[in-house]
């Protein structure tokens, strides 16, 4: 369901699917998630192969798919390169609701690309998305973080206001001025809270091309009827943000509220070594969308053919037609738990099956809505429920 969903919302957007291996070296994440956040410094699975290299889990989708971009050649393409992707992550942390330590998240990348239209597309498909799976009361949040220069001499302007009000700080906040003083704002720490409502914020210092980016990002998502607040504390937990950066929460889900995210990553392909290469993207939960969703209709998968096998039935030839069925386009089963004639009718009617062959001599065959059942050549079996006849 979230499967085809994403693959019809993002490929009809020309998105194409990405694989990227389970595992990467220890490096790309270091590099591209950067060494201060808390997926590098305690959430990683990080493990030696035998060799003295060192390994990890991938925690995150993007560094790879922009490491496999660079190794693929395909900054040779023509630009952006649209790719998403749905695949498992790794992250040691603490397991509770919505938390777990193997998630699914479905994610996609524009790269090769500046244009403010981008960032305004990615935003309006995941909403699609969010809002084609029924996840309710979601709030979509939205800031810019400029470039890394801007943010350099904010951070010095940040950490210098912190350092003035060190006392009234919580100690985790304090023992982080100097590696991540942006953290500061995700605190839920009284003392920090009432600190971080007067302090500075990045929105009000961006240079003038990014506010100009940031104001057509903006205009764009007004223009598609998308909802947002601006929230000049938002923080993303991971270092390579540039510009533009979003998220959907959901108040349907309890302490863990965020839902999926992303923003502009303009300098992350160099940072890999690559050429100067914008690009843009998000990631989702797939696990947090669908408890934010509530219960989704799951569709009966339907059964043409239950094969039962009656006492002293050949059961190549119940296999053999079980086969035979699905080659002939239906969905077929086979008694593979040695129940007694009557546990198969039953267990086909739970599964429900629209016929059941028993296989004896000679074969018979049962209309499960009718109750009819009748003997039946082997051979007379599929084309009869491919013709959908009842029997008579
Ligand atoms: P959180 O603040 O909840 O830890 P995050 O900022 O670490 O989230 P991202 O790295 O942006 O999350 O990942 C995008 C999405 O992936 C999240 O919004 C969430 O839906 C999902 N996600 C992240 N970590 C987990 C996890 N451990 N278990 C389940 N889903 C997760
Ligand atoms: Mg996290």
């Amino acid at each position: 369901m979230v499967e085809s969903l994403a693959r019809r919302i993002l490929g009809a957007a020309g998105y194409r699917r990405i694989e990227t291996p389970a595992f990467e070296a220890t490096e790309l994440f270091a590099r591209g998630v950067g060494v201060a956040t808390d997926i590098v410094q305690k959430e990683m699975y990080t493990f030696d192969d035998g060799s003295g290299r060192s390994l990890t889990l991938r925690p995150e989708g993007t560094a790879p798919v922009c490491r496999a971009y660079l190794e693929h050649g395909m900054h040779k393409l023509p630009q952006p390169v649209k790719l998403w992707y749905l695949s498992s992550f790794f992250r040691y942390e603490a397991p509770q609701a919505g938390r777990y330590r193997q998630f699914w998240q479905v994610g996609a990348e524009a790269i090769g690309t500046a244009e403010p239209a981008a960032d305004a597309e990615l935003i309006v498909l995941l909403a699609a998305l969010l809002d084609a799976l029924g996840v309710r009361e979601c709030r979509l949040r939205l800031s810019s973080l400029g470039t890394p220069e801007t943010r350099a001499e904010y951070r010095d302007e940040l950490q210098g206001y912190l350092r003035g009000h060190e006392d009234e700080l919580s100690a985790e906040v304090r023992a982080r001025i100097d590696a991540n003083p942006l953290r500061a704002f995700d605190s839920t720490h009284p003392g920090t809270r009432a600190v971080m409502a007067g302090a500075p914020v990045l929105l009000d210092r961006l240079a003038p091309d990014d506010a100009e980016h940031f104001a057509q990002v903006c205009a764009l998502l007004n223009d598609a009827g998308l909802h947002y607040e601006l929230d000049p504390t938002l923080v993303r937990g991971l270092d390579y943000y540039t510009r533009t950066v979003f998220e959907f929460a959901s108040d349907a889900l309890g302490a863990q509220s965020g839902v999926g995210g992303g923003g502009r990553y303009d300098r992350l392909i160099e940072q890999l070594d690559g050429p100067p290469t914008p690009a843009c993207g998000w990631a989702v939960g797939i696990e947090r969308m669908l408890l934010a969703a509530g219960e989704l209709p799951t569709a009966p998968s339907p059964v043409d053919l239950f094969v039962a096998l009656a006492p002293g039935g050949d059961h190549r030839v119940a296999f053999g037609l079980a086969t035979n069925a699905r080659r002939a386009g239906l969905a077929a089963q086979l008694e593979l738990a040695g129940r007694s004639l009557k546990g198969q009718l039953r267990h086909a009617d739970r599964i429900g099956a629209r016929y059941v062959a028993i296989v004896t001599d000679p074969m018979t065959l049962k209309d499960m809505e009718s109750g009819e059942q009748q003997q039946t050549m082997p051979d007379a079996i599929i084309p009869t429920i491919l013709r959908g006849s009842r029997l008579t």
